[in-house]
């Protein structure tokens, strides 16, 4: 993909999330694009961080690692994928925010790790919004007394929420949005990272803060 492409990608994902927050009076600057770059290459990356692209996503510790090497840490860098405990010390490393909080004993080992560096680290709980059994994160009945654990945990701040819900259609997805916003709202909670490329429009019309794409951004992803 030429250079060319991805500048004009991201303006069209701009434009679009202009559209959404405006079609609900809100601001596009209240919205937060994270550009997930899980296999994409350099090169492509750079060419959207000339861009203007204000912040970048990976699922993976170990492909973060090569790519914050090579580009360095010149936007804020969200872990979006599950996080075994084991590699929690060198994700502190790489990131700036972990959206994909799924568990408490995770919790508690980011806290450690974080105390350890001197450092507090954002997060964002995962939530198992359609309770998929395939997926990892709170059922929205754990969400109270999981805050009240994570209270304690003094070098970690819980922001929001994040969720990926159910395959479907936006207007099939979009309630799924809804049932993120009110439990965000339920707990007092700012941060609500939802839609990717298929359906990012709905979820800023349903009040997300964060939308984390990829594809829209950098093109058909190359199987890693
Ligand atoms: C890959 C990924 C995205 C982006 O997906 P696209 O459909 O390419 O926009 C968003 N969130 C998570 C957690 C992902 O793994």
């Amino acid at each position: 993909m030429i250079d060319h492409d991805v500048r004009a990608n991201l303006e069209r994902v701009r434009e679009r999330i202009a559209g959404a927050a405006d079609r609900t009076g809100r601001r596009a600057t209240d919205i937060l694009l994270v550009g997930v770059s899980k296999t994409v290459d350099i090169t492509r990356i750079r060419q959207a961080l000339d861009a203007g692209l204000p912040a970048l996503g990976e699922n993976r510790v170990q492909e973060a690692r090569a790519k914050v090497a090579a580009l360095g840490r010149p936007v804020p860098w969200h872990l979006v994928g599950h996080l075994q405990t084991n590699k929690v010390k060198e994700a502190l490393e790489l990131f700036d925010v972990i959206q994909s909080l799924d568990r408490l004993s995770l919790a508690e080992e980011i806290d450690r790790r974080a105390r350890a560096r001197g450092r507090t680290v954002d997060c964002l709980l995962e939530i198992n919004v359609g309770n998929e059994p395939q997926k990892t994160g709170f059922t929205a009945d754990e969400v109270g007394a999981a805050l009240d654990r994570l209270a304690k945990l003094d070098c970690l701040r819980v922001r929001g929420l994040m969720a990926i819900p159910p395959v479907g259609t936006p207007d099939e997805t979009r309630p799924w949005f809804r049932a993120l916003r009110a439990l965000g709202e339920r707990h007092g909670l700012a941060e609500l990272s939802m839609g990717m490329s298929a359906d990012f429009e709905a979820a800023i019309e349903e009040g997300a803060t964060i939308v984390r794409v990829g594809t829209a951004v950098f093109g058909p992803r190359p199987p890693r």
